[in-house]
């Protein structure tokens, strides 16, 4: 029987599932004792594998083979599949190099968004890159694994509903939490869609392809009666860059998880423009606890530059608002040092962040992500390639008005003067902590 290894790493605080794929890292603790105090808040979560391996899985064990999961180690297979971040990189192509060392016989394949963005780093080691979804196996797997290109092409599924459910039995998933969104756990990944339709400069979700394909709601229904009958899970995190984007699919599904016989918790992420609050009730009547949204920059005139669709301040006002009066955790995504940020703009966007004062604040370091338009953009303005800083809490360009120390000090007062004052705590409590809703009344 064919032996499968999917080899992984969480070194660097390596997040893979984040920024599309690219991955992301933790608060590094600077900042003195604040800045530690929001890296432990971070450390407590046990994040998911990504859900690339889970499909991975899936697809392999569907195919008839035998599937490993090696973090940090290696062992015989006669196949490895690596998904790689950015801030992993380096780590991975040496553990590839080993494996065509040590089994002479296996081949190595790369997959995700740093492997279709950056082929080059993999081929030149003689590892071969999979360009596209790696579900695609499924149908396509002899053509894949006995091609002697360096860069195979097997492009995107067309029919999600027609793809095995993610299979987590090989990995350790009965730790998986993020207690940022949810209080019971385990936690799996899932999905009711991929890809995304705007054209922010800078996101790596669009790397791949810039259009939406759905999954039936029925279909997202019966993965998550597996999950909960299978493993026991507790709560799932949609991984949908735009959850919501077809409003009849989300409130059909919404309707369908009200429905299921055990509750669930899940979380969302999205677009403050494109969710009703309709639509926002029948989530949270279904069990939504938390929702991401990207706030970025107050500044119309930035998010222009970089090919964002500004939101009206009063719509994001009033959304954050609504979300705490219905009991749902806001996750709100900020962007600080952009080439032109000075101190006072990126002290704007921390004010901004106060005034609206979601559930937890992600300041994040703009980053160049490879196959971004961004990236093509700032080529010049890189000052960094060590990709094991692109976490999005490192600076790794070159400011205009600004040093890489002043942005970073910058970026940890942020997080600083956000999270340790009254209103912060005042206004949030009773999300962070949910028990106290039983003594309050
Ligand atoms: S809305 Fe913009 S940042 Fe969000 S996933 Fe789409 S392209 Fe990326």
């Amino acid at each position: 029987m064919t032996r499968i290894a999917l080899w992984d790493t969480r070194r660097n605080d390596a997040q893979k599932d984040f920024a599309g794929g690219m991955g992301v890292g933790l608060h590094p603790g600077l900042g003195g004792i604040g800045g530690q105090i929001v890296r432990m808040m971070y450390r407590r979560d046990y994040r998911p594998v990504a859900l690339n391996f889970a499909y991975l899985a899936a697809v392999s064990r569907k195919l008839g083979f035998r599937v490993t999961y090696l973090e940090d180690r290696l062992s015989d297979a006669d196949i490895f599949f690596f998904n790689p971040s950015l801030q992993t990189l380096e780590i991975e192509k040496q553990a590839m190099v080993q494996a065509m060392t040590r089994y002479p016989h296996c081949k190595v394949f790369v997959t995700g968004t740093v492997a279709w963005a950056m082929p080059g780093q993999f081929t030149e080691i003689g590892a071969r890159v999979i360009r596209g979804e790696a579900e695609q196996l499924l149908f396509r797997w002899e053509e894949t694994i006995n091609s002697a290109e360096p860069v195979i092409d097997i492009g995107t599924v067309s029919d999600l509903d027609s793809l095995p459910f993610p299979d987590w039995s090989c990995f350790d998933w009965s730790r998986f939490r993020i207690k940022y969104d949810f209080w019971r756990f385990p936690t799996a990944l899932i999905q009711q869609s991929r890809g995304c339709t705007f054209q922010c400069n800078y996101c790596p979700y669009i790397v791949i392809e810039n259009k939406t394909r759905f999954r039936s709601p029925e279909s997202v229904l019966e993965e998550i009666r597996y999950g909960q009958k299978r493993y026991g899970f507790e709560s799932f995190k949609f991984r949908d860059p735009l959850f919501g984007l077809n409003r009849k699919k989300a409130v059909e599904l919404a309707e369908g998880i009200a429905r299921l016989p055990r509750r669930i918790q899940f979380s969302i992420e999205t677009r403050i423009d494109i969710m009703k609050f309709e639509t926002l009730e029948a989530l949270r009547d279904a069990g939504l606890t938390a929702i991401t949204v990207g706030i970025e920059t107050p500044s119309e005139e930035t998010l222009r530059r970089y090919s964002r669709q500004p939101i009206r301040d009063d719509r994001q006002r009033e959304f954050v608002a609504r979300c705490r009066e219905m009991g749902i955790r806001t996750v709100a995504g900020f962007m600080v040092g952009f080439p032109e940020d000075t101190e006072a703009s990126i002290m704007g966007v921390m004010d901004y962040a106060r005034q609206l004062n979601p559930t937890w604040a992600n300041f994040n370091i703009v980053t160049p992500y490879p196959g971004t338009r961004f990236h093509e953009e700032v080529r010049e303005q890189i000052a960094d390639h060590d990709y094991s800083k692109y976490s999005v809490y490192q600076p790794v360009m070159k400011y205009r008005y600004l040093t890489a120390r002043q942005v970073s000090e910058l970026h940890a007062r942020c997080f600083n003067k956000f999270y340790f004052r009254s209103r912060y705590f005042v206004d949030n409590a009773r999300l962070i902590w949910p028990q106290l809703r039983r003594f309050a009344g």
